[in-house]
């Protein structure tokens, strides 16, 4: 029996745009056949096994010919499978879906079809442009500016454009931009009419030029605008001083290194995101458990835990070994700050202490009214001694479990490209700092670029390096960091 082909649109860019029914369909699809121009994590939620085929159609211009396309898709289908064609933004605007849906009923193919956000309604949206606005605009027209080789030049009416009574939204190869616009002159748009380009547009690299029907060419010409692009005409261009908002999110036009361990990057990526800020994942360092078993738990009064993986790992270790939290009843913890008291909580541990400020001093400092006869000091091998050494000469006996090692990650050259052009680096650790500057090897950041730490630790595994910290957290955790950073990039205008 033949299976089924859905034709997808994937929204213009942002993966927030994709709709709840494509990402439904890639999760359960065999064969996903997809384009160029589609969000960069739109496949992440392919089932495993899925079929990932890569059809290279960017633009106009598609590189996998699109009677080769179509093939694919009919004898993927013919197979039984459940294809998904994902198309950048919707696929029937501008997008060959209608093609595609006629060569499948042809071949006797049952489809659907799945509308997407197309750009020109996406990108204008977060360029702050209403497409169609009361008393401004009264009708919106789509345009293709792309060159078509097998349609004459005649394909679009000029005339009938120039005299169309609204917006008019060009999806286009920037190097046409000016032969458009000159075009709509000649047959008589005004030259002073309000223009603007959006590259990129819902991505975090967005730019958005205004300008005029005159001008808007050149001005792209200035700036490199690049694919993808496209070019709205009309008196609602000039809203965007008005309603631009994306820019103006905290963090907006920001491009922000993340150096954490891979697996934990995500949390202090996702808040950077969500601010607005172009994220860089450049994991300098991994976390490696080391094997070894749980000491008798019932010889401690205080069990001390000095980082969320340190929690994290202990449990990993108890359980393997039978035990669970119950295991702690005996022992007061304690957690070096928010971060490590939430995984324990995850465990069923609330802990007893928590410091003010997250590191070992005031941590000894919040043990201080604490009776401690033996301590188990939970850790990364190469943690600092300052809280065991503290115990001790408070008479306490210590027993130290380290029950991880941080090692170095190498960066991918892409990681490392884009980690040397952001405008801020983080630091979440020391080892972060000494990990990420061995894993740049000969280059070296521009002055330019701001580095954050996370606290005075951090800080101070940066000025052994001869750098400054440009801005340090006075709340020594992720959310600290988030805090320090948005004060550092100040008010937008
Ligand atoms: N089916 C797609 C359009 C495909 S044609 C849709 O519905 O959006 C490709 C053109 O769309 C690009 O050349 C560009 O003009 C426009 N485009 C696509 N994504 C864009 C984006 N994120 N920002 C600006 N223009 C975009």
């Amino acid at each position: 029996m033949s299976g089924r082909v859905y034709l997808v649109g994937a929204g213009p860019g942002d993966p927030g745009l994709m709709t709840a029914r494509a990402l439904e369909l890639i999760a359960e699809a065999d064969a996903i056949v997809y384009d160029r121009l589609i969000p960069a994590t739109a496949l992440d939620g392919a089932r495993d096994g899925a079929e990932l085929i890569y059809v290279g159609k960017e633009g106009g211009g598609p590189s996998m010919d699109q009677a080769e396309i179509e093939r694919v898709l009919v004898q993927q289908a013919s197979a039984g499978r459940t294809v998904v064609r994902l198309k950048g933004g919707d696929p029937f605007v501008f997008g060959r879906g209608g093609e595609e849906a006629e060569t499948l009923r042809g071949a006797g193919i049952p489809y659907e079809v799945v509308p997407g956000v197309t750009a020109a309604v996406a990108a204008t949206a977060y360029a702050g442009i209403p497409v169609t606005h009361r008393g401004v605009a009264s009708a919106v027209a789509f345009v293709t500016g792309h060159e078509d080789p097998s349609k004459p030049e005649s394909a679009l009416d000029w005339a009938a454009l120039a005299a169309f009574p609204g917006t008019l939204v060009v999806y286009m190869g920037v190097k046409r931009l000016a032969q458009i616009a000159e075009r709509l002159l000649s047959a008589g748009r005004p030259d002073d009419e309000p223009a603007a380009l959006i590259e990129r547009g819902t991505l975090p690299g967005q730019r958005v030029l205004t300008g005029t029907l005159t001008t808007i060419a050149q001005a792209g010409e200035e700036h490199g605008i690049r694919a993808p692009a496209l070019a709205v005409f009309g008196p609602v261009a000039e809203l965007r001083d008005r309603l631009q908002w994306f820019e103006r999110r905290p963090l907006g036009g920001r491009t922000v290194a993340v150096t954490r361990a891979r697996a934990q990057a995500s949390g202090l990526a996702g808040r950077l995101r969500a601010l607005g800020a172009d994220v860089v994942e450049a994991p300098a360092i991994r976390i490696v458990p080391l094997p070894g078993p749980v000491p008798d738990l019932s010889r401690y009064d205080l069990v001390c835990l000095t980082s969320p993986n340190g929690a994290r790992l202990l449990f990993t270790r108890m359980f393997d070994a039978g035990l669970d939290a119950r295991a702690l009843h005996g022992a007061r913890v304690a957690a070096i700050g928010p971060g490590t008291a939430t995984e324990l909580g995850r465990h069923g541990v609330l802990a007893d202490v928590v410091p003010e400020r997250f590191v070992a001093e005031s941590l000894v400092e919040a043990l201080a009214g604490v009776p401690v006869t033996r301590a188990l000091v939970a850790r990364a091998a190469e943690a600092r001694d300052v809280l065991p050494d503290a115990l001790r000469e408070r008479g306490a006996e210590v027993d130290v479990l380290a029950l991880y090692e941080t090692v170095a990650e190498a960066l991918s050259e892409t990681e490392r490209a884009s980690a040397l052009k952001a405008d801020y680096v983080t630091f979440t650790s020391s080892s972060t700092v000494r990990y990420f500057f061995e894993a740049l090897g000969s280059y070296s950041l521009a002055a330019s670029v701001r580095l954050v730490s996370i606290g005075p630790i951090t800080s101070k595994a940066l000025r052994e390096r001869g750098l400054e910290p440009d801005v340090e957290a006075s709340r020594y955790d992720v959310d600290g960091l988030v805090d320090a950073l948005v004060e550092d990039v100040g008010p937008g205008d």
